[in-house]
């Protein structure tokens, strides 16, 4: 059969890479072209403007080249679009090809780095060695200091594994769902504890690198924008409550620095034991904004998932740290004068910036709530919930039809707006 042509095969691989949302290139060092061997410019840079972004279709911005080196597989996960029992078409590149292709848009300005992933070709070690050849020839022969996110496949070995975090900034590995049953049931050639055990090294791996590194000068660098992982919402009957409490755990495990929720999509030829319908796209906004409450709020968990209802679920119609502050009005108001950081933090509207900047503004003066409302988007949100100096909610934090007030108003969208 004649071989598609780089296009042809750009477009399959390219189609076939959408369904992946662990993808960001925050967090990694920062390198530029400048200092190369001998005097001579090296290639890429992980800052600067002018990167081209693509969108995914359902509307995420991705500005890597992001792409599977094939979508043959010889696994069969029900919920992927390129399991081996799919009727796609397939197709794949050589390590060799990758590379020139990110040379060639890097060299264009149209992406900032690479983002590879891959089916399983032959064997998990065979694919995990055709991801890491690509991130060598794109190191080793041209010096690409560009951004390098690498898939990695916990059943290979493990030193083929380790050697991606040496030419990777970021390293993935994807635990699919968010319970082992679930993984049991929709990804049957995978294994939890395989996964969980390649975290594990990858973690350990990242933490001896920054410890050699602080000790040694040259010591080599090591997944610097550390490892993420990907949670697929909505193919299983796990909870949100399931979902918060399961990305807990792996960040406090595994140190992750992402944990990417990508709602299920239904696929082309779906396998009969997923549902029919993907979950609302606003399920998966509201886990993001469950994570943001985990990381930077200071919400344990359990506190996340006393947000949702008995069901485990999260209200779709508002935002977690508005429900559980409906929840527990016990907790509020919080008087913004005097009140620590922490409890600052949870009232509904303000966010980190404006919490820092009333610590800040209160050092001087007492504020009153013209000086909060500056802070915010909604005053009308944050006032049931503060105390300044001119004013008091009285009754209203406890007022039965609180969420009817200050929730946003459901909007019919316009469908010939200009
Ligand atoms: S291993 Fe599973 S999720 Fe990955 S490409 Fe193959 S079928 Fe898809």
């Amino acid at each position: 059969m004649a071989q598609k042509s780089t296009l042809d095969r750009l477009k399959i691989l390219a189609d076939a890479a959408k369904y992946d949302a662990s993808c960001a290139s925050s967090g990694t060092s920062k390198r530029d072209s400048r200092g190369g061997p001998k005097g001579s410019r090296a290639i890429g840079s992980t800052e600067g403007m002018g990167i081209c972004h693509a969108y995914a279709p359902d509307g995420r911005c991705i500005s890597l080249l992001k792409l599977l080196m094939t979508n043959h597989c010889v696994f069969d996960c029900h919920y992927c679009v390129n399991r081996k029992s799919s009727n796609v078409e397939r197709a794949k590149f050589t390590p060799q090809e990758v590379a020139d292709l990110t040379l060639t848009f890097y060299k264009r300005n149209y992406i900032e780095g690479l983002f590879l992933s891959s089916g399983i070709i032959r064997s998990s070690d065979h694919t995990m060695e055709m991801l890491v050849e690509t991130a060598r020839i794109l190191r080793e022969e041209h010096d690409f200091r560009g951004y390098i996110h690498l898939k990695t496949i916990p059943e290979a070995d493990p030193e083929i594994v380790h050697r991606a975090g040496l030419y990777a900034d970021r390293v993935s590995i994807n635990v699919e769902l968010p319970t082992d049953a679930g993984l049991t049931r929709l990804a049957p050639d995978k294994n939890a504890g395989q996964i969980d055990g390649a975290m594990a090294g990858m973690n350990n791996a990242i933490v001896e690198a920054k410890d050699a590194k602080k000790r040694f000068r040259h010591a080599p660098r090591f997944a610097p924008a550390g490892q993420s992982t990907q949670m697929i919402v909505g193919a299983d009957a796990a909870s949100d409550a399931d979902i918060v409490t399961r990305a807990s755990s792996l960040y406090t495990r595994h140190r992750l620095r992402r944990v990417y929720y990508s709602a299920f999509s239904p696929i082309p030829d779906a396998s009969a034991v997923l549902p029919l319908k993907r979950p609302p796209l606003i399920r998966e906004h509201r886990l993001y904004q469950s994570d943001w409450l985990m990381r930077f709020y200071g919400f344990a968990p359990h506190e996340v998932a006393q947000a949702a209802g008995a069901d485990g679920m999260l209200p779709l119609d508002i935002d977690p740290k508005l429900a559980w502050a409906l929840k527990f009005r016990e907790s509020f108001p919080v008087d913004v004068n005097r009140a620590p950081k922490e409890a600052l933090l949870r009232v509904p509207g303000l966010g980190t910036r404006a919490v820092g900047q009333i610590l800040s503004a209160r050092r001087h003066r007492r504020l009153r709530l013209d000086d909060v409302a500056k802070l915010t988007v909604s005053v009308k949100k944050v006032q049931p919930f503060i105390v300044t100096v001119d004013w008091r909610p009285v009754l209203l934090t406890d007022r039965a039809d609180l969420k009817a007030l200050i929730a946003p108003k459901v909007e019919q969208l316009e469908l010939f707006v200009a």
